[in-house]
């Protein structure tokens, strides 16, 4: 069908318009707003955040070989102990830490038995979780879930383990389970038997005990964050749990970086509200250099009559979600100035 001609000119106009304002917008500004932003809501809280998606350099993409990491390959490139030991800490009444000091797995206990966010390591998690957990009186058999935020040999490393020893069920994101198959080498030893898919919305519940999944797409496509509630000295407390991180899409070239940024930020803007409506005051994370856990650990054994160190208050849980997304949308923005400096 033929296009009136006022109706194409009048397209091209605006289609000028438009491109007369993309050469005109000053990047350099807006990157730096973005930044700027990023920073005054990480404050003094999300430091490890910041400098970890602002301020070092970001890895160009995702890793789509199938092959053995070096752990797996040559047991004896498995770093020493000391390097990722920590103790094992009740930090909630019902919940308790058994991660690494760079990498953390929690256990939320109920009348029913347990849920386990995240797995880390296969060569730590025997020692971290299994030990750890039998350390501060809780019994592994009691495992009913393992909910792993994504399919990274850091959080997925015990799965198959938990799965295969005390017969739990895996939750995984639909994207992420198809990676595992895809891969047989790369998660040779932590390829949990395909259980339930997760979805956004979708209600784990054990006992009085209730965790809701999000759907977070971005750091991996199947990237799962959670919230629910904790009991601190018999008080509810509400927790956002953030399930990934780091620019680890491909997000160096404008094609398709800028929509990974742009599904990254979305994600973030979905789980703000999900935090604000349930009122989280805690943010939780599967790295320490996020959520601080290692040092707050320490921190709740001094902690007395005070206030729990995890509790922060909803106003900070949601400058967390601001920092995440002030830092892509700079890093998207540095694409968006490739494309406009390409048309010029
Ligand atoms: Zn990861």
């Amino acid at each position: 069908m033929k296009q009136p001609l006022v109706q194409v000119v009048g397209l091209l106009a605006i289609l000028g318009a438009t491109n007369a304002a993309a050469q005109s917008r000053n990047f350099d500004s807006e990157i730096n707003a973005a930044l700027e932003s990023a920073k005054t809501a990480a404050g003094f809280e999300f430091t490890g955040t910041l400098a970890r998606i602002c301020l070092l350099p970001q890895s160009g993409g995702e890793d789509t070989s199938d092959s053995l990491p070096v752990y797996i390959a040559d047991p004896s490139k498995v770093h020493a102990p000391e390097t990722w030991y920590a103790e094992p800490a009740r930090v909630f009444d019902n919940l308790y830490f058994v991660g690494g000091r760079i990498h953390s797995s929690w256990a939320l206990t109920t009348r029913d038995g347990i849920i386990l966010f995240d797995t880390i390591y296969p060569y730590n998690s025997e020692e971290l979780i299994v030990g750890g957990m039998k350390k501060l009186g809780l019994d592994p058999k009691n495992i009913k879930y393992v909910l792993i935020s994504h399919a990274h040999g850091d959080h997925i490393g015990g799965a198959e383990m938990l799965q295969k020893r005390y017969g739990a069920h895996v939750v995984m994101g639909g994207p992420d389970w198809d990676t595992v198959a895809k891969h047989p080498n790369r998660y040779k030893t932590m390829a949990p038997r395909r259980d339930i898919v997760a979805t956004d919305g979708m209600k784990i519940t054990l006992g009085e005990s209730t965790v809701t999944i999000w759907l977070t797409p971005g750091h991996t496509p199947g990237t799962l964050s959670y919230t629910f509630t904790v009991l601190d000295r018999g008080k509810p407390v509400s927790v956002a749990y953030s399930g990934g991180t780091a620019f680890n899409f491909v997000n160096n070239t404008p094609d398709p970086g800028i929509r990974n940024f742009q599904t990254y930020i979305d994600s973030q803007k979905h789980m703000a509200e999900k935090a604000a409506a349930t009122g989280a005051t805690v943010l939780l994370s599967n790295h320490s250099e996020f959520d601080n856990a290692f040092n707050k650990n320490r921190m709740l054994a001094g902690r007395g009559d005070g206030s729990h160190p995890y509790d922060i208050g909803s106003d900070w849980v949601q400058r967390y979600f601001k920092v995440m997304q002030g830092c892509a949308r700079a890093a998207q923005l540095r694409l968006e100035q490739k494309v406009a400096e390409a048309k010029r």
